[in-house]
């Protein structure tokens, strides 16, 4: 056995209840779990890890969102929608280079990695840096480069397409390097940044090669009313009459679904990701969760891109995912502390078509694990570790996270990625290119 956690609280979320150990022994061998239980393993290990006063969990999964953006934390915030799209945030991306958005991106890996998120489902552009900065650093990474189109409908082609060209590459490179650590999902940005063409294209090649798809989805009121009124269907509705629910996947965001709408996802088996900080910091809405689940949609959590959040903490997700539907809905049993839970583990990683490798603390399940200080005075006393982990718990309360088994991340260390390095890049190169 390589690692023994050794007497330490276990959340493993193998049970309906969350399956909580006190007192647990978890050991890891070959990147994999091999042993949970309350007795000694009889096989010695490596290395003990002491987990009195810690609390065990599945590595977190943020199911949606754009890594590199972290490099906007905090521009332009407050602003109205389109003033800060169009003036700020797309003026600052269009400057960005493949180096740019490498930097970037191991800046936004080390954050995730700090708070306890071990699996990523991202949609970016420079797609290559972005696996690359992924590939070293450790982390599982399901990458899509969100394919636009706003050219004539009968001008499209799949070779003289910059997006669909892209996507080729980026899925023969990429996808299922290091075993399937790292992964790539066909994508389109969403309905209203390209035409049909695109659709079928990248939804025939979807099915062609096996691949999920990652759209944004009815994320905003007149994006959604818009494609009413232009099509006649809501955007769930017409891309799947051009197929691009057919091998499942990710809609982010939701906000705007119908209850058909949502029929219709669970139906595909397209899991709906819920991004409840970024949707309420834009002003989008609140995503119907509770209709979602009830209609048999399997819901994740996202944090959205830095720039609409401001942070990549999925602790703060799963809490804000919680209030809203008790405020929705008028009722504090709308979503339970669990709930939340199952969405950034086994539910994500259902997600994220992973679920048969991570989410949950079992036996042959890769050991995606993290750490959690309890002995902290906003944990104390702690009736419920679950409630502790959703409502008081923050992504700084993480002491170590391990994916397969490698630590990448252990009392405010990073051991695969070069922090100071990469802060020194972000001020003397990122900003000066984007910002001087
Ligand atoms: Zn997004």
């Amino acid at each position: 056995m390589d690692t023994l956690f050794k007497g330490v609280t276990a959340v493993t979320m193998s049970e309906q209840d969350g399956g909580v150990i006190k007192d647990a022994f978890v050991g890891v061998s070959g990147g994999k779990i091999s042993y949970v239980g309350r007795e000694i393993p009889r096989e010695p290990a490596a290395s003990v890890i002491e987990g009195a006063g810690k609390v065990l969990i599945p590595g977190l999964i943020n199911a949606h969102t754009h890594l590199p953006m972290a490099f906007l934390r905090g521009y332009a915030d407050d602003s109205p929608l389109r003033e800060w799209l169009y003036d700020h945030v797309f003026p600052a991306e269009a400057k960005l280079t493949d180096r740019a958005v490498e930097i970037c991106s191991r800046a936004g890996i080390a954050e995730a990695v700090s708070f306890g998120t071990t699996s990523v489902s991202d949609m970016y552009s420079h797609l290559d840096s972005i696996f690359k900065a992924a590939d070293e650093a450790g982390i599982k990474y399901s990458g899509s480069n969100g394919a636009i189109y706003f050219g004539e409908e009968s001008d499209f082609g799949f070779e003289t397409c910059a997006d669909t060209v892209n996507m080729r590459g980026m899925h023969l490179k990429w996808h299922g390097v290091d075993g399937g650590r790292l992964r790539f999902d066909a994508s389109i940005h969403a309905e209203y940044t390209s035409s049909y063409p695109l659709w079928e294209a990248v939804a025939e090649y979807a099915i062609n090669n096996g691949l999920r798809v990652h759209v944004h989805l009815s994320e905003t009121k007149k994006e959604h009313e818009d494609c009413l009124t232009k099509y006649g269907l809501t955007p769930a509705q017409l891309l799947d009459c051009h197929g691009l629910w057919k091998n499942g996947g990710i809609a982010a965001h939701c906000v705007w679904l119908t209850q058909e709408d949502a029929s219709l996802l669970a139906r595909r088996g397209v899991s709906a990701v819920h991004n409840p900080v970024s949707n309420q910091k834009l002003g989008s809405g609140t995503a119907d969760i509770a209709m979602m689940r009830r209609l048999g949609v399997n819901a994740a959590l996202g944090t959205d891109g830095v720039s609409s959040n401001n942070n990549l903490d999925l602790f703060e997700e799963m809490k804000a995912a919680c209030l809203l539907a008790k405020n929705k809905e008028r009722d504090p049993a709308a979503m339970s502390a669990l709930d939340a839970l199952k969405m950034a583990t086994v539910c994500a990683a259902e997600a994220q078509g992973r679920q048969n490798e991570c989410g949950k603390i079992a036996p042959g399940y890769d050991a995606d694990l993290v750490l959690v200080d309890f002995d902290r005075p906003h944990l104390t006393p702690c009736h419920s570790v679950i409630s502790g982990l959703v409502y008081s718990a923050r992504g700084s309360d993480v002491v170590m996270t391990m994916v397969r088994g490698k630590t990448l991340y252990k009392d405010g260390e990073f051991l695969t990625i070069d922090w100071e390095k990469t802060k020194y890049e972000l001020a003397h190169e990122v900003m000066p290119l984007v910002f001087a």
